[in-house]
């Protein structure tokens, strides 16, 4: 089985790379991409536990951009993992994630709610620092009933805690994949509900890849989107966009693969 999206302890996955390669093998998958979002940061652990389970790694990242002002998830495979260009992008964001956390710290503080970025960063530890973390501080301290409660009340967008993210550009995001050497996919184009005028516009940007075959795509949205790849000449692709039980449950390694055929097409425009 050919699964090219997966994630690990290094965003917002529940296992870390030796895990989830544990589980691929288990689970049949022979090509697995790590696909992080927004960071490379586990992929030599990921590329280590993949040898050592005769897995193939394919060496990837999920970045979230925007398209004609909404977001899309894109994500990158056949990377080059020590690539410059994606360390240096992976720390801006790191940055602007503390920065953007400390805004809405403040705000909450303002609000009446002494919540503290140790509080915060207690949750967090390495990975990924984001508003989930901040909502279950909120419903740690009793101010939220649930996490859910916290996003209505307090950070979702438009609401008192809200502050503004760094936006990257979809066409910017796929330029920055391929200096590193590989290829540009919409992720789950159905459950971002991506329609026509946006493919288009990425594709003219240069994208290789649509996954079609995403575990969250039912039969009638894989119908609509195989079209779509066929008119803009994108490579189908197949990702659980798994991340552990805990985080998202119903998925697992394997339950969205796409034959060899599609894997050497895709792999074929890295290089091109
Ligand atoms: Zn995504
Ligand atoms: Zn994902």
């Amino acid at each position: 089985m050919i699964d090219l999206h997966s994630h690990t302890t290094a965003s917002d996955g529940q296992h870390s790379p030796e895990e989830l390669f544990t589980m691929a093998a288990a689970a049949g998958v022979t090509v697995l991409a790590v696909t992080d979002h927004d960071t490379v940061a586990g992929l030599a652990a990921a590329q280590a536990a993949a040898a050592a389970r005769g897995v193939e790694l394919v060496p990837g990242i999920e970045l979230s951009a925007f398209v004609l002002g909404r977001e899309a998830h894109i994500l990158g495979h056949f990377l080059r993992p020590e690539d410059p260009d994606i360390a240096r992008f992976a720390d801006t964001l790191r940055a602007e994630r503390e920065q953007r956390m400390k805004q809405m710290v403040e705000k909450m503080r303002k609000l009446g709610f002494p919540v503290r970025m140790e509080d915060v960063y207690a949750l967090a530890e390495d990975a990924h620092l984001g508003r989930p973390h901040l909502a279950r501080v909120l419903v740690e301290k009793g101010w939220c009933v649930d996490t859910k409660d916290a996003f209505d009340r307090f950070l979702g967008n438009g609401r008192p805690a809200w502050v503004d993210r760094y936006r990257l550009e979809g066409a910017d995001a796929i330029q920055l994949i391929r200096s590193a050497g590989g290829t540009a996919t919409l992720a789950h184009p159905g459950s971002s509900k991506m329609n026509r005028a946006e493919i288009a516009l990425l594709a003219k940007a240069g994208l290789a890849g649509l996954e079609v075959l995403h575990a969250d795509h039912n039969p009638s949205v894989r119908e609509k989107y195989m079209a779509l790849a066929r008119e803009f000449g994108l490579v189908v692709t197949a990702g659980s966009d798994f991340h552990g039980e805990k985080v998202a449950p119903g998925r697992h390694l394997g339950m969205a693969s796409m034959p060899p055929e599609l894997f050497q097409k895709l792999r074929a425009r890295a290089s091109a």
